[in-house]
């Protein structure tokens, strides 16, 4: 009965993660450490020496959870930490220069860099019909390069004989010198 209040999120945890919490799920009630002076700081000290208190934090903050300490904060820094414009570009950029860490603006970030490359790629094969690029954003998309970029690129490469590697190590270490 007490393991229902531990969160999905922490059972879904590898066996080998023991977190300071674990097996504690009478931290993510109101009252946590029960019989301590100070139940807050308590909890706070077990999330200090977490392996996994970044992501435990990212999750509380992008599920908007409201009771508990999570990630070593309360549910009022948890809010303070929130950007109005998590999930855009600036909250993303916001969160950057700041040093944090926010799921929900990375994996927001992740699929909008994804969209656009993929509709670079789309330009590249309605207007170019294949090119250098159109082969590069394949491979960074993941996705099979397609035989009009390949034959792109190896016309390109097939023009332009590549010095031997030996040679192009020696005249780096001349233009070093
Ligand atoms: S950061 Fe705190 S609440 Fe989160 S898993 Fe670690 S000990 Fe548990
Ligand atoms: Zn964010
Ligand atoms: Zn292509």
């Amino acid at each position: 009965m007490i393991d229902a209040l531990v969160p999905d999120f922490l059972r879904a945890l590898p066996a080998h993660t023991h977190t300071p919490c674990h097996r504690r799920s009478d931290l993510f009630t109101d009252k946590p450490g029960t019989g301590d002076d100070d139940p807050t700081a308590y909890a706070k000290a077990l999330c200090e020496g977490c392996p996994i208190q970044r992501g435990c934090l990212d999750h509380a903050i992008r599920t908007g959870e409201t009771r508990g300490i999570w990630g070593g904060l309360t549910p009022k820094e948890r809010r303070a930490r929130q950007r109005p414009d998590c999930g855009t570009e600036r909250g993303w950029r916001s969160h950057l220069s700041r040093g944090e860490s926010c799921l929900t603006c990375r994996e927001a970030h992740d699929y909008r860099l994804r969209e656009q490359r993929l509709a670079r790629l789309s330009h590249e094969h309605t207007e170019h019909g294949g090119s250098l690029t159109g082969y590069r954003l394949e491979l960074l998309l993941g996705l099979p390069t397609c035989v009009r970029c390949r034959q792109v690129r190896q016309a390109y490469y097939a023009g332009r004989p590549r010095a031997a590697k030996w040679y192009r190590r020696g005249m780096s270490a001349a233009t070093a010198a």
